[in-house]
């Protein structure tokens, strides 16, 4: 444990205060004095800060066995929860109202390992789980969270996590229930190494038996890689190049693509209200504000706070070569610091296969701007506000219930390529046109919707991409 109270003068002794770090002989004479009690159980404790230094300086209680502060920590649970603290406390500085290590939540009776409470009114714990503790133990700690609705994030130790093969973990009890649902519905778990400082963040994880899983995913990353969005949930580089892959770039006729560096955003309905200040096309862009709609699969890539981010953005163009700042349409929101890696990446979108979960996210897109009630939207505006995500069943659902799709279509499909008439079908019926199945691909060609000499070209992005804006110029004219 990090904290002592001075029976002196009821003063609480944090060993990660500035002031405590030059202080350890007056420390040791405290401690020598008795003078020392634990903040939980008021029992004494005695420093342990030894020179040279081998373990983080921490106290220790001197008898009390039973007390829930500080038992079951080893200098590895202490080094890792510091390094953590440290983590959150400057990189999301401007969010944080209040943070605390080793805090007590009297709602719960728990401590802590670190308690945060952000300025918009959301509290986080983040507790950092190298013992193997017993099941029932686990549960209960998350049960009371929930229930007094703090978001709990559960990093375990790389010791509770052991190598058994390619594509196989053996993975602890206690861990075993630490695995959470991300935000693209995949089983994760996020493993601390405090002596590498080394982030893993395991995705995609199926129970084999009662200790092995197996794998899709493991992101090896520095701590400094890792971001957390406004929902409490970590995502790194690859997370997004997946999502990215998805989504291909729209680049409408007489548009101008941009990167916009983002100071500030802040999330107001309906839009986004950006601060920006430069461009790398050079056009002039006077620190105005700027207002976007973030597709709300790319909002999960906006970390908390918010600060520096590149936006990639593409604007129509007036006949005047003036830009209209109306519909930008977003390409790209990820932190800056990636902007390297994203463009090794990059390759051409365009020209890749096009896969069902592309024409999921289109579906989704023409949807929201076409058929999406104002009622709705708002109701989706204040579920997003209020901390949740609308899933994906929940924007399938939308697609189900005007009749485009009729089979539910899981994570994996979204991967899958998909067929001409699977997504001609889809948009007809968007369009609400009746038609016999097997002829969407006359009907089509009736409609203008696909071209005769598509036909005949692989199936790419490109080509749904011409499908896709036909479709929405015909709805925009139709709907009006
Ligand atoms: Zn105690």
């Amino acid at each position: 444990m990090l904290k002592a109270i001075n029976v002196e003068n009821n003063q609480v002794i944090n060993l990660l205060d500035e002031e405590w770090k030059q202080k350890r002989s007056s420390l040791k004479y405290f401690s020598q004095k008795a003078k020392l009690i634990c903040p939980q159980c008021k029992k004494n404790v005695r420093l342990h800060w030894a020179i040279p230094t081998r373990k983080i300086p921490h106290f220790k209680h001197q008898s009390n066995r039973d007390c829930i502060y500080g038992s079951g920590e080893s200098d590895e649970h202490n080094k890792g929860k510091v390094i953590l603290f440290n983590y959150f406390k400057t990189t999301y500085a401007s969010e944080i109202k209040l943070i605390d290590i080793e805090h007590f939540i009297p709602e719960t009776n728990q401590i802590a390992d670190i308690y945060i409470q952000l300025k918009d009114g959301q509290r986080w714990v983040v507790e950092y789980q190298r013992s193997n503790i017993s099941t029932e133990e686990i549960r209960n700690r998350k049960d009371l969270y929930k229930t007094n609705q703090i978001k709990d994030i559960w990093v375990v130790g790389e010791n509770l996590i052991k190598e058994n093969g390619m594509v196989t973990r053996s993975i602890h009890s206690s861990a075993q229930e630490l695995i959470f649902t991300d935000f693209t519905g995949e089983a994760s778990l996020i493993s601390f190494d405090p002596i590498t400082k080394d982030v893993l963040i395991l995705r995609g994880l199926l129970k084999l038996n009662q200790t092995t899983y197996t794998i899709d995913n493991e992101y090896p990353y520095n701590i400094n890689d890792i971001f957390f969005n406004r929902w409490g949930q970590p995502f790194v580089v690859d997370d997004y190049l997946k999502v990215k892959q998805l989504r291909p770039a729209i680049k409408r006729f007489g548009t101008l693509s941009l990167d916009v560096h983002v100071d500030s955003l802040t999330h107001a309905h309906p839009y986004y209200i950006a601060k920006t200040s430069s461009n790398k096309h050079g056009k002039e862009n006077k620190q105005a504000n700027m207002y976007f709609t973030i597709p709300p699969e790319l909002e999960n890539f906006i970390p908390l706070g918010m600060q520096d981010l590149v936006i990639n953005v593409d604007f129509i163009l007036d006949p005047d070569e003036q830009l209209t700042g109306e519909n930008p349409f977003i390409n790209d929101v990820y932190p800056s610091k990636w902007a390297t890696s994203i463009k090794a990446n990059n390759s051409d979108p365009f020209l890749e296969p096009a896969k069902y979960g592309n024409l999921f996210n289109l579906l989704v897109t023409t949807y929201q701007s076409h058929y999406l009630t104002c009622d709705e939207r708002e109701k989706e505006l204040s579920i997003l506000l209020k901390g949740k995500q609308v899933s994906h069943e929940t924007k399938y659902n939308y697609l189900k219930k005007i009749g485009v799709v009729d089979t539910f279509v899981s994570k994996d499909s979204f991967m899958k390529k998909v067929s001409l008439e699977e997504i001609l079908e889809s948009f007809l019926k968007m369009m609400k046109v009746d038609f016999e199945i097997g002829t969407s691909i006359e009907q089509a060609l009736r409609y203008e919707i696909i071209m005769p000499n598509e036909l005949e070209s692989p199936l790419t992005n490109g080509i749904l991409l011409e499908i896709y804006k036909r479709i929405d110029s015909h709805l925009h004219k139709v709907l009006q």
